[in-house]
């Protein structure tokens, strides 16, 4: 069947039954890249969930990448995050590239990510300070990417630097992975999302042709606040999702199966087990209610849009530790021990909260905007 606008639900669903829940506990182990499950997607069509049906994508939007990406999160948090990653680098080559790029990322033959984040600027994305230099046509670029999801298996990094003239904040490029110059640093090892492949990059004297510009120059911090900010952020809160609900159903399971010998039976007829099942309930409903209202407020085009997109992130990433804090309580040794399948969920969760746009750093623009000041002085 091939996959289409109506049926994707279905053979997203399939994927991940068959697919990426089985690979996800090796991926993690290993901390090797989803090859297997990104090629699955690739196949099937959802890695172009959000190009345009005009270069062959399925056209789905923001609620659809949310969608996918939530899913998707339930099973493996690093096959989330490299979708996830894909679709907020695609949505820029939707607006700027050209349309043989975007009918490769629609097939899923051409993987995106963001290069961003710099050792220098770190969390603040949105001040690079890796240059750009031109030179008749081509551009010379000079930076230090401090992260890059996918860094070794993507096609081409959507890549931010200084205006080349521009006195804005920044300009984004499309860097082909193979350019010259470019230096993968090391490979992953952290706590959580094992096999996202996140690397720092060096550029050195990295020449693309000026035509790889994204937008205008100077444009890139636009882009990033318009186009790139809802993409990321809600997904980002769509994988929180999906991390809380394979939690629940987890630890719901591990609660009502596991059976003491003396009064009361099951580990689910403790009301305090029961009563911190109920929380873990009641705080990722609230955090997918705020996901659904974001995308509703972004795909109608609401005053309030940006303001609902960073709420979202921020109550997400906080509420999956939450959740995920009171899942190994209630699962006790046996979480500690692996037994239930938690703590990788647990490790996943720490993500959130430290990608930027951080935790903190929203927390400070929600504020921001409720006491009306300007959110970048
Ligand atoms: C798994 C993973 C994958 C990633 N993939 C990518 C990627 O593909 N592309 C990309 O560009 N980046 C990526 N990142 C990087 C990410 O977006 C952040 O840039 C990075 O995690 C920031 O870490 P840092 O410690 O350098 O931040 P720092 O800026 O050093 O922040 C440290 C702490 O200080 C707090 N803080 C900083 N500034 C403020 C402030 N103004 N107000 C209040 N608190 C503040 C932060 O909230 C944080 O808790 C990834 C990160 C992770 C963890």
């Amino acid at each position: 069947m091939k996959t289409n606008s109506k049926n994707y639900t279905e053979i997203l669903e399939e994927i991940c039954t068959t697919t990426i829940a089985p690979e996800a506990e090796k991926i993690d182990r290993n901390g090797t890249f989803p090859e297997k499950s990104i090629n699955t997607l690739k196949k099937s069509g959802l890695l172009g969930a959000v190009s345009s049906p005009e270069v062959d994508g399925l056209g789905l939007g923001i609620r659809g990448a949310t969608t996918v990406v939530e899913r998707i999160g339930q099973e493996c948090g690093s096959t989330a995050m490299v979708v996830m990653m894909h679709f907020s680098g695609t949505a820029v080559l939707e607006a700027f590239a050209s349309k043989e790029i975007r009918e490769a990322a629609a097939r899923g033959q051409h993987l995106s990510t963001l290069a961003f984040s710099e050792s220098s600027s770190r969390s603040h994305f949105w001040t690079p300070t890796g240059t750009a230099s031109r030179n008749d046509n081509t551009v010379v670029l000079n930076a230090h990417k401090s992260w890059v999801t996918s860094a070794t298996q993507a096609t081409a990094y959507v890549w931010s630097s200084q205006p080349v003239e521009s006195k804005e904040r920044s300009t984004l490029w499309l860097v082909p992975a193979n350019s010259d110059g470019l230096s993968i640093d090391g490979v992953f090892n952290g706590l959580g999302l094992r096999g996202n492949n996140s690397s720092s990059i060096v550029a050195s004297k990295v020449k693309v042709p000026f035509s790889a510009r994204l937008g205008p120059d100077g444009s890139g911090f636009d882009t990033m606040i318009k186009i790139v900010l809802p993409m990321f952020c809600l997904c980002n809160a769509a994988a929180s999702v999906g991390f809380m609900r394979a939690a629940i159903d987890r630890t719901a399971s591990h609660a009502t199966h596991t059976q003491y010998e003396h009064v009361p039976p099951s580990l689910a007829d403790l009301p305090t087990i029961r009563n911190y099942i109920g929380r873990m309930k009641v705080i990722t409903d609230a955090s997918r209610s705020l996901l659904l209202e974001a995308v509703s407020a972004v795909e109608n085009e609401r005053t309030n849009a940006l303001f609902q997109v960073l709420s979202s992130k921020a109550a997400a990433g906080e509420s999956v530790t939450q959740v995920l804090d009171l899942a190994m309580r209630i699962c006790g040794g046996s979480a500690f021990r692996k037994d239930v399948g938690v703590e990788r969920y647990f490790r996943d969760a720490r993500a959130a909260g430290i990608m930027g746009p951080t935790t903190d750093i929203l927390y400070d623009f929600i504020g921001k905007t409720v006491c009306g000041m300007e959110l970048f002085s």
